[in-house]
Formats: C-alpha cells, sequence, structure tokens
C-alpha cells in the first residue's frame, strides 16, 4: 500500500471526560468532534495537530471492542490509521500480498470516512486501519 499521510492514532481510553482535557492540555488545542459509532460499541473524540489527529476511544459496552483492548492491555495506542487513495484497491493488494483482513469490504467509520481495518497478526502486532476520505473529491 501506498499511504499518503498517518491518518490518525486511535487511543483507548477508560472515559472520554477525563482523556479530552488531558489531551486538550496536552496538545494545546481542542476537540473538535465527538461522535458515537455504534457498530463498534464506541464514543469516538477527536483532535487535530497539522492532517494528523488523536482519536480517543471510549467503550459504550462491556463487550465492545475497546473495553475488551482495555481489559487486555489498558489504556494507550490501539490502533494507527492510515491514509489512503482508492481503499478498495490497496485491501486487495493487501490481501493478495497475504495479509490477513478483518474487513473484507470497507464500511462507515467516524468522521465520514470509509476504513477498513488490518488484522494485527498479519502487521506485526500493530492493528492497522486503512481510511480514506470519499466526501473530498
Ligand atoms: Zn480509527
Amino acid at each position: 500500500m501506498k499511504p499518503t499521510h498517518i491518518e490518525h492514532l486511535g487511543i483507548a481510553v477508560k472515559s472520554l471526560d477525563t482523556a479530552i482535557p488531558l489531551w486538550e492540555k496536552l496538545l494545546g488545542t481542542k476537540c473538535y468532534n465527538i461522535e458515537e459509532v455504534a457498530e463498534q460499541k464506541v464514543r469516538t473524540a477527536f483532535l487535530k495537530i497539522g492532517q494528523t489527529k488523536i482519536e480517543l476511544l471510549e467503550s459504550t459496552a462491556e463487550d465492545g471492542p475497546i473495553a475488551k483492548f482495555i481489559e487486555k492491555k489498558g489504556e494507550g495506542i490501539q490502533h494507527v490509521a492510515f491514509a489512503v487513495e482508492g481503499i478498495e484497491d490497496t485491501l486487495a493488494e493487501c490481501e493478495a500480498a497475504g495479509i490477513r483482513l478483518i474487513d473484507q469490504t470497507p464500511r462507515k467509520g467516524a468522521e465520514g470516512l470509509t476504513i477498513a481495518f488490518l488484522h494485527p497478526k498479519s502487521t506485526g502486532g500493530v492493528l492497522t486501519e486503512l481510511c480514506e476520505d470519499k466526501n473530498k473529491k
């Protein structure tokens, strides 16, 4: 794949109420969007530095992926998201290269992006997200 930049870093947090003021203070910028992604059982909050975002992820259910992540590893970086152009082709390319996909076909993520995850077993233990902003074109 040929990502154009790191779109965002996903950080698992126990509480957005605690994490938002912390990250606002750390980065000297305000959270500009809070959005629930029901399908993923998360509430997300975004801050932006340059063209890269910090995505804070709070679980909305005990059995959600973020709750499970925190249970196993504690709070911290949960995934890295790369911006790509042509996400369908990029997924096909990854699959052809033997990389395991979590999402066979792209789906809707937060911020109006089209997203798909690659399996951490194929990416050195780093949960990797591909994102494309299809609204931009
Ligand atoms: Zn993400």
